[in-house]
């Protein structure tokens, strides 16, 4: 029997998979979700990625989770219904929900298409909505979300490979345009070759740009070159290699999901550079702060992105034929995907097949 959780004024019944405490491990959940608002959309979950930052929350390593945890935020399938005040959506549409689901809509980040920066961001999985009901992800059959959060999957995006940029596309993408690395002929780093690293380099070289991967795993190398087209891969942990590269980028784009060292990615980048950590690690990092005045750079740091720029970036990745490289797994396959991701064994990001496989 799955365990059962229903929260008031939310009379929608709803099925997943959630984390019941730290171990790692998810078993089938029933709860229920709100009904649909007049400016809601409902739709069926037909697939979710599975992000670093979901085993982050499932293992509570940042110490915030409060169980259980229905995960996944890289989430797309089919409108079956809208509130009376939807405009943007019909039934029938594919749509996707990312990292956040609410915001104030009244702060200067709000204001500015920068809800990601809002105090009161809603988070999709492991947050609460106004009424205090706790949020819960796309690892379930359904969703019902304010139709400002949702995003338009442009016809040509494979649902699949189209679902993890909802959250590691944007979150790769946003850094790149705002600390100016999106112009042609720079070269950028992109430290950490796994689900964020790889659309990284995908939507880089979209740009112009030439990319060099920064990874501690020799073995991604060929891969990297040959099916990623990035134009150079430095392992990490050899000092040669990393000696040879000092000075040569104009930014880097740090996705490591642990502790690791800056200094080394610090004398990488050219006088003036920019490191933009996206990257989560559960505790803090040391920051060499004498490369940093001696060449002037620049440490900085991104969220996701804004709504509008994730609409943005998902029609630029349509047209540009930027998809994710998944391994499209069955719901029951999680665990496993879990203790796989957390040994970077993953090619690159696992998407759920929620639509034909999470049975109630
Ligand atoms: P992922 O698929 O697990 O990729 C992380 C990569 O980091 C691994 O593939 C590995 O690449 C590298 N790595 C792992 N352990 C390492 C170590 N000890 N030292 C150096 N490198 C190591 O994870 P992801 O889904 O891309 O997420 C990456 C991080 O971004 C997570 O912390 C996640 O929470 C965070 N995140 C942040 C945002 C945001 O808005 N800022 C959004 C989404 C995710 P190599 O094998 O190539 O070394
Ligand atoms: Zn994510
Ligand atoms: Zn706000």
């Amino acid at each position: 029997m799955a365990a059962k959780s229903c929260q008031e004024g939310h009379p929608t019944e709803a099925f997943g998979w959630a984390a019941r405490d730290h171990s790692g491990v998810l078993s089938p959940f029933k709860f229920s979700r709100r009904a649909t608002g007049e400016k809601d959309v409902a739709f069926k979950v037909l697939f979710c990625g599975i992000c670093h930052s979901d085993l982050h929350m499932i293992k509570n390593e940042w110490g915030i989770s409060s169980y259980p945890v229905v995960p996944g935020h890289e989430i797309v399938g089919q409108v079956t219904g809208v509130g009376s005040k939807v405009e943007k959506f019909k039934v029938g549409d594919k749509v996707g929900v990312g990292y956040m689901v609410g915001s104030c809509q009244s702060c200067d980040s709000c204001h500015d298409d920068l809800e990601n920066y809002c105090p009161d961001t809603i988070v999709t999985s492991g947050g609460k909505y106004h009424d205090g009901a706790t949020t819960y992800g796309g690892f379930s059959d359904i969703m019902v979300a304010d139709e400002h959060y949702v995003i338009r999957i442009p016809e040509n995006l494979p649902l699949d490979a189209g679902a993890p940029l909802l959250c590691a596309g944007i979150t790769v993408y946003s850094p790149l345009k705002y600390y100016g690395l999106d112009k042609p002929g720079m070269h950028v780093g992109v430290v950490g070759l796994g689900g964020l690293g790889h659309v990284a380099v995908k939507f880089a070289k979209a740009m112009g740009i030439k990319v060099t991967v920064i990874s501690t795993s020799p073995k991604k190398k060929q891969e990297a070159l040959e099916h990623l087209g990035a134009h150079s891969f430095l392992v990490s942990r050899d000092p040669d290699q990393m000696q040879a590269a000092i000075g040569t980028m104009d930014g880097i784009i740090d996705t490591v999901s642990t502790m690791h060292p800056l200094f080394p990615l610090i004398g990488l980048l050219k006088t003036q550079g920019k490191l933009v950590l996206v990257g989560a690690p559960e505790k803090p990092l040391e920051l060499p702060v004498f490369p940093l005045i001696m060449g002037r750079k620049i440490v900085g740091g991104s969220s996701i992105g804004g709504i509008k720029e994730t609409q943005e970036m998902i029609d630029f990745a349509a047209k540009n034929n930027i998809t994710a490289d998944v391994e499209v797994i069955p719901m029951d396959y999680v665990n496993t995907a879990l203790e796989r991701l957390s040994k970077s064994d993953v090619r690159y990001r696992f998407v759920i097949d929620i639509g034909n496989t999470l049975k109630n």
